[in-house]
């Protein structure tokens, strides 16, 4: 048999996630464990590039967020799940990568400029600057085959792979494989506003959220505009809600709401019942299986540090190929 391939991913600690985070990571991450050896880690030093002073919310938001991630079904058995900052051997090889890494690489990638002008930031820190390098450290810490990523990232992964073929380069050894973009679709998953969903604009529906919950942030959810009064035909296609049919509702009864839309065959609150009522089952499905784990958090701790000691093995046996080929140290 041969050995499987290697996934790495992340995500920042922001607490409870919401179905965005989920339709747009965490549910690929549960299925690539069937055939990848994963490991999928609590991105903390990466959160304080753009929010040091907010530091001290990082463990209680690592354990909320780590309940959503075993509520949907990441298996500690089968994947490690780790804590960034629990495997300091990460920040030694960034260190050792900022060494060959020419700064105009990184001032390239476009996630930074469009960070520097959304936060208004007028002096950006070196964090953020090396954030992809970073993430390079990450990726190939774990020598790692593939990295599951939305288009928006791909150009983080080029730069790991130039940052392998300078490292190999400059010292001559073939230590780190190059990695490659796993492309995931995303699907729109509009907040309840119609907006993109975004914890910090209040139009969230959470993995945490319970069925009355859900249904009190459907049933008022913005619509096609244009279908102001209940005899008006509406266009499901610039609807949100109907984003949300697309990804929980099979297609005839999707159907069945979209040809209602546009003969003003039904009202908006007909077509929101039939998503809720697609909606809530695996929701609560997800929901119950978390708050098992969130009643017990000194568990969820447990997983997270034993996954951070097997990271940190392999991490270990990596750095001392670095270090041997660096050669710094005399023996
Ligand atoms: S009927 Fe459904 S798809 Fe049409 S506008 Fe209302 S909520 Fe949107």
């Amino acid at each position: 048999m041969t050995a499987k391939q290697r996934v790495l991913s992340g995500m920042r600690p922001t607490g409870n996630l919401h179905l965005g985070n989920y339709l747009g990571a965490l549910d690929n991450w549960v299925r690539l464990q069937d055939s990848y050896e994963c490991f999928f880690f609590v991105a903390s030093w990466h959160a304080l590039t753009t929010d040091p002073e907010n530091s001290g919310q990082a463990p209680e938001s690592t354990i909320e967020m780590a309940a959503d991630w075993l509520g949907a079904g990441l298996d500690p058995e089968r994947s490690t799940l780790f804590i960034q900052s629990l495997v300091p051997e990460h920040a030694e090889l960034h260190l050792l990568f900022s060494m060959v890494t020419p700064l105009g690489w990184l001032e390239r990638v476009p996630t930074f400029k469009e960070m520097v002008e959304q936060l208004g930031l007028e002096s950006p820190s070196y964090g953020l600057l090396g954030y992809p390098l970073l993430q390079a450290a990450d990726i190939l810490m774990y020598k790692a085959h593939w990295v599951p990523v939305g288009v928006d990232q791909v150009p983080h992964i080029e730069l790991t792979r130039e940052v392998a073929r300078r490292f190999n380069h400059t010292w001559k050894r073939a230590i780190f494989p190059e990695p490659g973009a796993k492309l995931t679709q995303i699907p729109k998953v509009p907040g309840t506003d119609g907006r993109k969903m975004s914890k910090s604009l209040g139009n969230a529906i959470f993995l945490s959220d319970t069925e009355e919950e859900i249904t009190a942030k459907v049933k008022p959810m913005v619509t096609d505009p244009a279908r102001k009064r209940r005899s008006d035909p509406g266009n499901p296609e610039v609807c949100p809600v109907f984003d949300l049919h697309k990804i929980f509702t099979p297609e005839p009864e999707r159907e069945a709401c979209a040809t209602g839309c546009r003969t003003a065959g039904i009202g908006c609150l007909d077509c929101k019942a039939v998503l809720l009522e697609h909606m809530i089952p695996p929701l609560a499905k997800i929901r119950e299986a978390r708050e098992r784990f969130a009643a017990k958090p000194r568990e969820i701790v447990e997983i997270l540090y034993e996954g951070s000691r097997r990271a940190r093995a392999f991490a270990q046996k990596t750095m001392e190929e670095v270090r041997s080929v660096i050669n710094l140290v005399p023996r």
